[in-house]
């Protein structure tokens, strides 16, 4: 079947977080507005995210929580803020709650709270959204020309390519995106897993299902620490922590295993001073109570161990030497990242669309007039707790706004 004697204005590639809201945006006004998905189901990555709770969008959203040129965050926040994106799914009749570390959830605990109210806000315009529908290829001549994979093909003044990054194939991404944006003339950063475990040489297997509440740091430029909890597993560590430097770790793989350093009491200002007052107190006691309300037991029985600790003697019988190493690897234990899990378990891909190419303030391609590039395709990147579905939601958003006031 062919499209092509109607003329949309505007035709979104994806029915995913970007896509949906900037669709809902564009059909607001009285614009033509065609969405296609190559999926059987919009917004399906929404659906898996947070667990399935969907974790929506982070009260301290704000450019530090993102790997991107903090001009353009800034200019996408001050259009759509935290306040703005509660208000819109409040205006979509959407409930939320607020969790800790400002972390916002549908009230429903269900991620389907967020796609059903976009969807159901979609219908109530005029815009098509057609499913089953993949786009291969987008020709650019006075205006576009949309190609399906199954041979149908839409006209249309503006295209918007909102279709997410590569990770999480399982769940629709893939790596059609670039080629498309490739294809229009954009140069693409190399897409890497990230907001994913870290795979380390060391073997932490004697502790898998702990998790310990620490600080953590990567030996990477510019420095990656973030402060939470991590949980050991066969292959080395996950975790709110693990995800929250797992992009500067994956762009600096490239250059080699990564060192990190695990401090199991983030909470002390001098360690050192602590622990010479804790052996004062409690030098006569065996290793494993000397740790005993400092750390997990688990964890004590392999400090024990790494550090050739005699088990059966107390602290102060044991060489200085070990005791000092011991201590100091309480706070500074060191680990070896030789790779990420892969793209089946990554959250999100950082790399994409290089953003030099694109308009900051409108999303629209630098490259390729009236092409608009939003969400996750782009070469920018948040750490975990709401912050890549915000990105996703405020791109689409000013992408719409800029399409709208043609
Ligand atoms: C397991 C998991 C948990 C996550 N949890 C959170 C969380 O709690 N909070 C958070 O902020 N972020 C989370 N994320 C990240 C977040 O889901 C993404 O950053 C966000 O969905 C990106 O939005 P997007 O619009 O760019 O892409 P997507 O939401 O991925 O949408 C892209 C859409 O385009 C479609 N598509 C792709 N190519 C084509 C094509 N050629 N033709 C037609 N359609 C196409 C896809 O099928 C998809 O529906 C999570 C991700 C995963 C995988």
């Amino acid at each position: 079947m062919n499209n092509t004697t109607e003329m949309y204005d505007v035709v979104i590639v994806g029915a995913g977080a970007s896509g949906l809201l900037c669709a809902l945006e564009c059909a607001r006004t009285q614009k033509k507005v065609l969405v296609l998905e190559k999926a059987p189901l919009p917004g399906r990555k929404i659906l898996v995210s947070g667990n399935g709770r969907c974790n929506f969008t982070n009260r301290y959203v704000s450019p530090e929580k993102y790997r991107a040129d903090s001009t353009f965050i800034h200019s996408l926040l001050k259009r759509f803020s935290f306040e703005d994106c509660l208000a819109y799914f409040d205006k979509l009749g959407m409930l939320y709650t607020e969790e800790a570390q400002g972390r916002v959830f549908p009230l429903t605990n269900k991620a389907t709270a967020v796609t059903d109210v976009l969807k159901a806000a979609l219908a109530e315009t005029h815009a098509t959204l057609l499913c089953n529908q993949e786009v291969v290829r987008v020709k650019k001549g006075r205006f576009f020309t949309v190609f399906t994979q199954n041979g149908q093909s839409f006209l249309t003044k503006n295209v918007v390519l909102a279709c997410g990054s590569c990770a999480y194939p399982q769940v629709s991404g893939s790596q059609r995106g670039y080629e498309l944006a490739k294809s229009l003339g954009h140069t693409i950063i190399q897409p890497r897993p990230a907001l994913s475990g870290l795979v380390l040489k060391e073997n932490f297997s004697r502790l898998t299902g702990i998790r310990a509440y620490v600080r953590l740091s990567a030996d990477v430029t510019p420095s990656a620490q973030a402060e939470g909890e991590i949980i050991f597993t066969n292959y080395g560590i996950n975790g709110p922590a693990a995800l929250n430097i797992s992009a500067a770790v994956s762009r600096a793989l490239d250059n080699g295993n990564v060192s990190v350093h695990i401090c199991f009491l983030p909470q002390l200002t001098d360690a050192e001073n602590f622990f010479s007052q804790r052996m004062k107190r409690f030098f006569h006691r065996k290793p494993k109570d000397f740790f005993a309300g400092l750390l997990h037991e688990s964890i004590t029985n392999l400090l024990i161990d790494f550090k050739g600790l005699r088990k059966n003697k107390s602290m102060g019988e044991q060489s200085p030497t070990a005791v000092k190493q011991t201590f100091e690897t309480v706070v500074n234990w060191p680990g070896t990242v030789t790779s990420l899990r892969g793209w089946n378990e990554a959250m999100i891909a950082i790399g994409g669309v290089n953003l030099r190419e694109i308009n900051y303030n409108t999303l629209e391609s630098r490259c390729c007039p009236h092409l608009f590039i939003t969400g996750e395709l782009l070469d920018a990147d948040g750490i975990s707790g709401g912050f890549n579905l915000h990105f996703a939601w405020a791109s689409g958003f000013c992408a719409a706004q800029a399409i709208t006031k043609e």
